[in-house]
């Protein structure tokens, strides 16, 4: 059985032999949040397109500008201002954060480091060179490329596009990925569902984690426990990028999703992973499109498309796989676990303390989910520690929605 590092690493290996060229589209600057970026993105211009002050103060030389050094000053620069006079020595201008420097001052003095008497302006610090000014062209050049193709659009990446007035981007196509849950107890999330019945809470789930992965969820429902209603729902979903399935993985006699997939003619990367919850996940591939068969319980169908189909989308979509959002905490007490499978235990960090602290949270296994709405994480047990002493050092996983 792989551990979740080979299984992940299995699925990297796998997609990545498959990636060519991929559909692209324009996205606005304003939509694009989350795209990955086909094209390079170029300045228009120098940037900052003048020397630019920081600090609301005094342009001045450096020279003249001296503790106990007194100036005239000779008028104001606002940001915004056309600026073309330069400078005369033994005077300054007053100037706003934003604004251009005039040709010939080379510092700023800030506002609170002076003291002004009418026209008069008194320095009480050393103005230094280049003190609170950007220089022209210091942060991009003309020309430059500042965005290149692969990259992931968030809100920096998308400012820095609307800097250089490139409102339409061309991204890689978000991958299309079909969600069918599984299972004669599951009902729509709409429907009341009779006693033994439960609604399809891991479609609702699983499309939210394909929109944060940079996928665009395909909702095929649910199919019933039987060959001929997956073979017909399966092959729907293998029309799409990635096809995710939901419970039937285990080892039940209803449990046919593994069967209807050889039939169909997969072929297997693996179909256990020595993990809790999600030890039955399955990774394969039937014909051009990658499946993924996670298994049913919630927690384990959440924690197994964070390690296993965050990733297979990142690459789909153009991007590398992003490394999982390990951090390093403080364990709050101590804990127990069955060694032999690396535990993702819903947890919450707090940073109260200089160093980030985890506690276990209270919870009935891998189908509570109103422990999970509680986590902030999950922490992780390494398959052959069955004992861990409070104030351990843990890895924890992030919830990259909440945190
Ligand atoms: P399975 O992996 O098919 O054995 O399912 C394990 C358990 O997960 C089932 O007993 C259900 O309680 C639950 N489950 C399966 N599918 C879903 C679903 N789509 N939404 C919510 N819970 C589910
Ligand atoms: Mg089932």
């Amino acid at each position: 059985m792989l551990s979740y590092e080979q299984a992940r690493r299995k699925v990297i290996e796998k997609i990545g032999e498959m990636r060519g060229a991929r559909a692209t589209e324009a996205v606005r600057v304003w939509d694009a949040l989350g795209y990955v970026l086909a094209q390079e993105v170029k300045t228009d211009r120098e940037y900052p397109p003048f020397n630019r002050a920081t600090r609301d103060g005094y342009a001045v030389f450096a020279a003249d500008a001296k503790a106990g050094a007194k100036l005239r000053c000779a008028g104001e620069i606002k940001a915004g201002d056309r600026v073309t006079k330069e400078l005369w020595t033994e005077t300054c201008v007053q100037i706003m954060t934003g604004a251009a420097v005039p040709p010939g001052a080379d510092a700023v003095a800030m506002i609170e480091h002076t003291q002004r008497q009418g026209d008069e302006v008194r320095f009480e610090r050393d103005a230094q060179p280049g003190q609170n000014i950007v220089a022209r062209g210091s942060e991009a050049r003309a020309g430059q490329a500042i965005l290149t193709p692969g990259m992931r659009l968030g809100y920096a990446e998308l400012a820095l596009a609307a800097q250089v007035g490139a409102v339409e981007l061309q991204c890689a196509r978000k991958p299309r990925v079909a969600i069918l849950s599984t299972g004669d107890e599951v009902v729509p999330v709409d429907s009341v569902p009779g006693r033994f019945q439960i609604r399809n809470s891991n479609s609702v789930s699983l499309a939210a984690q394909v929109r944060l992965a940079g996928g665009k969820p395909v909702l095929l429902g649910n199919a019933m426990d039987r060959e001929d209603d997956l073979r017909n729902k399966i092959s729907r979903g293998l029309q799409e990028d990635l096809l995710v399935l939901s419970g039937g993985v285990s080892m039940g006699k209803y449990d046919l999703v593994e069967a209807v997939l050889s039939d169909l003619k997969a072929e297997f990367y693996f179909d256990a992973v020595a993990i809790r919850p999600g030890r039955p996940a399955v990774f394969g591939k039937c014909g051009d499109t990658f499946v993924f068969g996670l298994p049913g319980n919630p927690v384990s169908t959440m924690v197994t498309f964070e390690l296993f189909v965050a990733p297979a989308i990142d690459l789909l979509s153009g991007a590398e796989a992003r490394p999982l959002p390990l951090v390093e905490a403080r364990l709050g007490e101590p804990l127990e676990e069955k060694p032999g499978l690396t535990h993702f235990l819903p947890a919450r960090v707090e940073w109260e303390s200089a160093r980030p602290e985890v506690k276990p949270l209270k919870w009935q296994g891998s189908g509570d989910i109103a422990a999970l709405a509680k986590a902030n994480c999950f922490l992780v047990v390494p398959a052959e520690r069955k004992r861990i002493e409070g104030g351990e050092s843990v890895s924890v996983m992030m919830r990259r929605d909440v945190v």
